[in-house]
């Protein structure tokens, strides 16, 4: 019974750098974001020691009258949470919950309709060398190079040519709403199902200020580590209709025994995420990111050919655009992380650079809401990221000196798991 700085000190001292790390620099992957300690310790219980292969009440194993009691209220937290039918809580992630929903809507060969990777999709939306792309047929539907909006002209005519099976509406890497009743009228035409991936935005559709999927989709996938704030993981919520469908589709289909801690941990950030903190959290995380596109927007950007995709965001994220700018991604993504805010570079619409370089930045602001970050906080914020992106060539120490204090004077102010 040793402690893990007793008998591991290797993985440990890595994991307390790890802490100091998220403590002590500005955290703005838009898919990351802050787990509570509530939902840290129920992860880390002794609940990953137990197996329960198959659903609350119906286990293949003895000795489950406990997890059945923890499942059952995720699943009934997160129902009720979102308004939905039906929930299965157990997909170990969000990749896992496409590939579960897919596997019971669909036949290998069958179509799928999805945002293309390189304008904002997600690899299990279709992407080539993934499970979708190699089991069905895949018809990518595109944003709009002028608006950068999702062109559903096009996916009415994509659906109309391919009848799909399957529309899949959602994103990875796209600043703005996506119209649910369009994808549904849509779906409806050609006989299709309509699954929407929330995974990015729960957390503002939770706090109810993204529009809900829920009442258009059939079904709806997420994960519960983005702007949700929970647990690494997915959840599948469907109509009542469908919820067989999914249960044996995750399990056995795809999965065998569910992750009893994760899901505790899903089911204490289900909790969290019905509080009044948690949706004055989601205000600040969307208000945050825009006014960072307000600023990256500003004509000294605009000078420097850099400007936002689609001029704005109405969600936690916010696109840069360097397609104009001397600056590529990884050199813009380099220079924050010299400075002490961490982002990722990403591809951008008919993009001219390679994948591995891009001419976009993804900034998200879920972290910082939920370390406190408030509106000046985030014009701060806003303001170092412009003048990193500004500054000269060479970025010479004399100027990224202060900006680095800047961005510690703004981590001190907010501790995390002080
Ligand atoms: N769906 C969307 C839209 C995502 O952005 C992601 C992750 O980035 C996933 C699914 C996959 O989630 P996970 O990384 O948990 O497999």
């Amino acid at each position: 019974n040793q402690s893990l700085h007793e008998f591991d000190p290797d993985v440990a001292e890595a994991v307390d750098a790890e802490l100091r790390r998220q403590q002590s620099t500005l955290e703005m992957i838009a898919s990351e974001n802050f787990a509570p300690a509530a939902v840290l310790q129920a992860q880390g219980s002794v609940l990953t020691n137990k197996y329960a292969e198959g659903y609350p009440g119906r286990r293949y194993y003895g000795g489950c009258e406990y997890v059945d009691v923890i499942e059952q209220l995720a699943i009934d937290r997160v129902k009720e949470l979102f308004g939905a039918q039906a929930a299965n809580v157990q997909p170990h992630s969000g990749a896992q919950a496409n590939a579960a929903a897919m596997f019971a809507l669909l036949k290998p060969g069958d179509t799928i309709l999805g945002l293309d990777l390189a304008h904002g999709g997600h690899l299990t939306h279709g992407m080539k060398i993934n499970f979708s792309g190699k089991l069905y047929k895949v018809a990518p539907y595109h944003v709009d190079a002028a608006t950068g909006l999702v062109d559903m002209a096009e996916v009415e005519a994509l659906a109309k040519e391919h009848r799909p099976q399957l529309i899949v509406a959602g994103w990875s890497a796209y600043p703005r709403q996506l119209d649910f009743a369009e994808f549904r009228r849509i779906a409806d035409e050609v006989g299709a199902y309509l699954m929407v991936d929330m995974a990015h935005f729960a957390g503002l559709v939770a706090a109810g200020l993204h529009p809900s999927p829920v009442p258009y989709a059939h079904v709806v996938t997420t994960t519960t580590h983005k702007t949700l704030g929970g647990p690494r993981g997915g959840v599948i919520l469907s109509t009542a209709e469908l919820a067989k469908k999914i249960n044996s589709a995750v399990f056995p289909g795809q999965q065998g025994g569910p992750l009893e801690h994760v899901i505790a941990a899903k089911a204490v950030a289900f909790k969290a995420a019905a509080t009044d903190e948690f949706r004055d959290r989601q205000a600040r995380t969307l208000e945050g990111a825009q006014l960072l596109a307000e600023r990256l927007s500003a004509p000294d950007l605009a000078q420097a050919g850099i400007s936002v995709l689609s001029g704005g965001t109405d969600v936690h994220l916010v696109l840069v655009d360097l397609r104009d700018s001397a600056l590529d991604g990884q050199q813009a993504e380099d220079r924050l992380h010299e400075v002490g805010i961490t982002v990722n570079r990403n591809a951008v619409p008919n993009d001219p650079r390679p994948p591995m370089v891009t001419s976009g930045l993804r900034i998200g602001t879920p972290a910082l809401a939920t370390r406190g970050f408030g509106e000046d906080d985030f014009r701060e914020v806003a303001d170092i990221i412009a003048a990193v992106l500004t500054a000269s060539p060479s970025f010479p120490e004399e100027e990224r000196a202060p900006l680095r204090a800047r961005v510690t004077a703004l981590a001190d102010r907010y501790p995390l798991y002080a």
